[in-house]
């Protein structure tokens, strides 16, 4: 439904995306995941758009962005990073002045706004003007604007910056909700959001796709996915001496013995096996009983450093001088950069 290729976009000598490729599918909750700055919304200005890519093709259900643009354009609703509301306009008039810049036949027009004020709960804020709402209902208003004329696919660009916990949840439930009737892009750089609402992950650094996979699979990609806790009763000697003999083990740590008791943590080999079976059963031959034993699932969090750690060690094989980005710099909060990006205008492709 969405087939991206080789999409480069270069702002003067900076490459903001470099040659990335991607397919969308029907149905599916998809999270544009990556740290600031990684060219998330560059990604995005371009699938619906906004602004043209320097290389590259988007395909919206069999329409190429660059060369049918309106039928391309038609199969979209977005959500801008910065919505584009008009704040002296009421919530009702608003939308319906939205509707006919998205040629909803005026005969519909106000059924349609009716129907995505209740689909994003406005409706008791629809004679407030829009400079007077709180962030949360603005933000609701953002996306009842790309409901308008039900288009397939809704593009979401960090949808729930600068919400508070409570409306936070509640636009999550909205997007959830979105999922039945539309394809759903969503962007954040905050994990915890696209593990609770995306079923697809789309991760991008530095302007290149570095994982795209379901949630679930993502998470079995880490290395640390085969790691236990245990606590033992027995001596560190004698514990030590089972482990020499495993092959599923990789390597292990010692943390304490006390009281004839000790505690391990054991990384196993990327192995298709349980290591817990071949580790219970030695260990019972051996007469030291398992007390306690934990598997600990390397979280989404994880993965993302680990491949974000990656991407960083790639670079510098290839460059060493180059300006190095540490992991803390590529993950950091700091959305700083947003005034940078706030003049896409001067690329605004003709509609
Ligand atoms: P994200 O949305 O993931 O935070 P962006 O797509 O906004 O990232 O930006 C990607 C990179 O491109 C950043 O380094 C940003 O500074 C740069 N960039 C974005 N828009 C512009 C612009 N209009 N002019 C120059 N550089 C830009
Ligand atoms: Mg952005």
């Amino acid at each position: 439904m969405i087939e991206v290729s080789n999409l480069t976009k270069k702002y003067g000598d900076h490459t903001a995306l470099d040659s990335v490729s991607f397919k969308v599918e029907k149905g599916h909750i998809y999270g544009l995941l990556g740290p600031n700055g990684a060219g998330k919304s560059t990604t995005m200005n371009i699938l619906t758009g906004y602004i043209a890519p320097s290389e590259g093709s988007v395909i919206i259900n069999g329409f190429d962005m660059g060369l049918k643009p309106h039928k391309a354009k038609a199969c979209i609703g977005y959500l801008p990073e910065i919505p584009p509301l008009y704040p002296d306009m009421n919530v009702y008039e608003y939308l319906y002045f939205a509707s006919s810049i998205k040629k909803v036949p005026a005969s519909k027009r106000k059924d349609e706004v009716a129907r995505v004020m209740a689909l994003t709960n406005i409706d008791t804020v629809q004679k407030r003007l829009i400079k007077n709402l709180s962030k949360g209902f603005k933000q609701r208003v953002g996306i009842a604007q790309a409901l308008l004329g039900e288009p397939e696919i809704i593009i979401l660009d960090e949808p729930t910056v600068g919400l508070d916990p409570e409306q936070i949840i509640e636009i999550r439930s909205l997007i959830s909700n979105l999922k039945e009737k539309h394809t759903v892009i969503l962007s954040s750089h905050i994990l915890s959001e696209i593990s609770a609402v995306c079923d697809e992950v789309l991760m991008i650094a530095k302007g290149k796709v570095v994982a795209l996979d379901t949630t679930d699979n993502i998470l079995k990609m880490s290395k640390k996915s085969q790691k236990l806790e245990l606590l033992l009763k027995g001596t560190q000697e004698q514990v030590e001496e089972v482990f020499a003999k495993l092959s599923l083990i990789e390597s292990y740590t010692f943390i304490e013995e006390a009281d004839g008791r000790c505690k391990f943590e054991i990384i196993a080999v990327e192995s298709k096996e349980d290591i817990r079976e071949e580790l219970s059963f030695a260990l019972f031959d051996a007469k030291i009983l398992i007390l306690e034993m934990r598997s600990t699932l390397a979280s989404l969090e994880d993965i993302y450093l680990e491949i974000l750690q990656s991407c960083v060690d790639e670079k510098d094989e290839i460059s060493e001088n180059d300006d190095e980005i540490s992991v803390e710099e590529m993950s950091s909060d700091s959305s700083d950069f947003e005034s940078e990006n706030d003049n896409p205008v001067d690329e605004k492709e003709e509609a």
